[in-house]
C-alpha cells in the first residue's frame, strides 16, 4: 500500500493516478472534506509578522487559487535531471488550461490590458483552469469559488477514492516512522485525539512546504531552511464605477523582467482609503508578484522570512510599472496604495538536487516528498501545473517501480 500524507496539489493527483493503475492507497489528510464554496473558512491563521496564505482542508489551497494555470520550471528542473515538458502537456489537458473566452473579460481587466498596451508592455490573457460555462464573474475565486466551477485537487481526490482509494481526513500525520533508513510507516493523530500508527513501506509525503518540512526536521533532517514565498503587494486607487471586483480575478498577464503583474482586487486597499464614499466597485488594482530569495526558514514550527535587498527592489519595480498602468488607465493618482506584503507559493523547503533526488527520493528508502517544498527557486509566478508535473512524474515512477 502507498500512503499519501495530504490531499494538495502535490498529493491529490499521485493518489489519483496510483489508484486508477490498481495499486492500494491510503491518503491521511489534517482538514476536513468541506464544500469549495465554503473553503475560505479553512484558511490558516496568521499572525502581523508574515501573512502568508494556506489552507487546511480535503484539496489544500487548490480550493482558494485564483486558477491560473501558468506553464513554468520546464528549463530550470532540467539543470537538475528532472524532465517535466510531457507532464506539463499531459496536466494543461488534465485540468483544462486554456485562455478564457471574451465574455469572462469585464470592463476592469480591459482597461488594464489597453493601459498597460498603450504605454509599451506586452500583456496576454491569464490561461485559467476554469470552465466558463460554469462561472458567474463574481470575484470570489479565492474564496472557493461559489460555482465550483474551476478545477481543484478535490476532483482528483474524488477520482481516486471512486478507484478504490481511502481517505482518512480532520487526521494529522505527526511523525514518520523508519528503520535502517527504510521508511516504515506514519503515526497519525485525529481530531479526537486518539494516536495510530499506519504501516507503509512507500509513503509519499505532499503535506505543503511548511508543513512537509517539519515533518521531516522530527526526523532529524535539514528540511525548511531554504524557502521561499513569492511575495506580492496589490497596488491600487480610485476609478469610479470600473467595477472589477467582481470580475474573474487575475485574468490578464504581464511578465516583467523581475516580477509579474495581473489585475487583483484586495479588500484591504478600500480600507486603507477609509473613506465611505469609496465603494470596492471604484477600485482598480493590480498584484506585483516577484520571485523572492531563498532565505526563509522554519524553526520550531515558526516560519521565520525576511526581505533582502533584492527582494525589496523588485517589488518597488514592479510597483512603479503597476502604478504607470494605473495613471494610463484613469485612477486618480492621488489615491493610489497598497496591501502589505503577502505570500501564497511557500516552496523551496525539501528542495530537489539538495534533499531529495531527481525521483523526489529522500535519503530514506521508500519516502517521497512531492509538493511545492521541492521547488529549488522560486517561481514568482503560479506554481500549480509545475506542481502537478511533477507529482505526475512521481506517480509513474511508482507505478513502473510498483509492477515490478
Ligand atoms: C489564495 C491563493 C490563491 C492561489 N492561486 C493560485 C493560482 O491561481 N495558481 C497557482 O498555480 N497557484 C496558486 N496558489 C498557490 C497554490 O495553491 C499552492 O502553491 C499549492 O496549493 C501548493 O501545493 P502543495 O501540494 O505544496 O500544498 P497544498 O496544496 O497546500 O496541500 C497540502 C495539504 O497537506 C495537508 N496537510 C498539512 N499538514 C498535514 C499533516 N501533518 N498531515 C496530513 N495532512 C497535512 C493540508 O491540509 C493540505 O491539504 C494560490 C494560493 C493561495 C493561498
Amino acid at each position: 500500500m502507498v500512503l499519501i500524507i495530504g490531499t494538495g496539489v502535490g498529493g491529490a493527483i499521485i493518489a489519483m493516478e496510483l489508484a486508477k493503475s490498481n495499486i492500494p492507497v491510503t491518503i491521511v489528510e489534517k482538514g476536513p472534506f468541506v464544500d469549495v464554496k465554503n473553503s475560505y473558512k479553512y484558511y490558516d491563521e496568521v499572525d502581523d509578522y508574515l501573512d502568508l496564505s494556506k489552507t487546511t482542508c480535503v484539496g489544500g489551497s487548490s480550493v482558494v487559487a485564483a486558477g491560473n494555470g501558468v506553464r513554468l520550471l520546464e528549463e530550470e528542473l532540467k539543470r537538475y535531471d528532472v524532465d517535466i515538458s510531457t507532464e506539463l502537456d499531459e496536466v494543461e489537458e488534465l485540468i483544462g488550461v486554456h485562455q478564457l473566452d471574451d465574455s469572462h473579460f469585464g470592463e476592469g481587466t480591459k482597461t488594464f490590458m489597453e493601459a498597460a498596451k498603450s504605454i509599451g508592455l506586452s500583456v496576454i490573457k491569464m490561461p485559467k483552469f476554469i470552465r466558463e460555462e460554469d462561472c458567474v464573474q463574481c470575484g470570489k475565486c479565492a474564496w472557493g469559488c461559489p460555482n465550483n466551477a474551476k478545477w481543484t485537487s478535490q476532483d482528483f481526490i474524488n477520482i481516486a477514492i471512486e478507484n478504490g482509494a481511502k481517505l482518512i481526513s480532520e487526521t494529522e500525520v505527526t511523525d514518520i516512522l523508519t528503520e535502517n533508513k527504510t521508511v516504515k510507516g506514519v503515526k497519525i493523530k485525529s481530531t479526537n485525539g486518539s494516536i495510530k500508527t499506519i504501516e507503509s513501506d512507500i509513503v509519499v509525503l505532499s503535506a505543503g512546504a511548511i508543513d512537509s518540512a517539519i515533518i521531516l526536521q522530527r526526523l532529524g533532517l535539514k528540511a525548511g531552511e531554504k524557502l521561499f514565498i513569492d511575495p506580492f503587494v496589490t497596488v491600487g486607487g480610485v476609478l469610479k464605477n470600473i467595477s472589477y471586483s467582481n470580475e474573474v480575478t487575475m485574468n490578464a498577464l504581464i511578465k516583467g523582467r523581475n516580477f509579474v503583474l495581473a489585475p487583483h482586487y484586495s479588500v484591504i486597499l478600500n480600507q486603507n482609503l477609509d473613506d465611505e464614499n469609496i465603494k470596492k466597485e471604484d477600485i482598480l488594482s493590480i498584484m506585483i508578484k516577484i520571485p523572492d530569495d531563498n532565505h526563509g526558514k522554519i524553526v520550531n514550527g515558526k516560519v521565520i522570512k525576511e526581505n533582502t535587498i533584492k527582494d525589496i527592489r523588485f517589488i518597488a519595480e514592479g510597483a512603479a510599472t503597476a502604478g504607470a498602468i494605473l495613471v494610463e488607465a484613469g485612477v486618480d493618482p492621488n489615491t493610489i496604495t497598497s496591501t502589505r506584503l503577502r505570500g501564497a507559493h511557500p516552496g523551496g523547503t525539501v528542495p530537489i538536487g539538495d534533499m531529495v533526488d531527481s525521483n523526489l527520493k529522500t535519503e530514506y528508502d521508500g519516502l517521497y516528498v512531492s509538493d511545492a517544498s521541492v521547488i529549488p527557486e522560486a517561481p514568482g509566478a503560479p506554481p500549480i501545473i509545475a506542481i502537478l508535473a511533477l507529482s505526475k512524474r512521481l506517480s509513474k515512477h511508482l507505478i513502473n517501480k510498483l509492477s515490478k
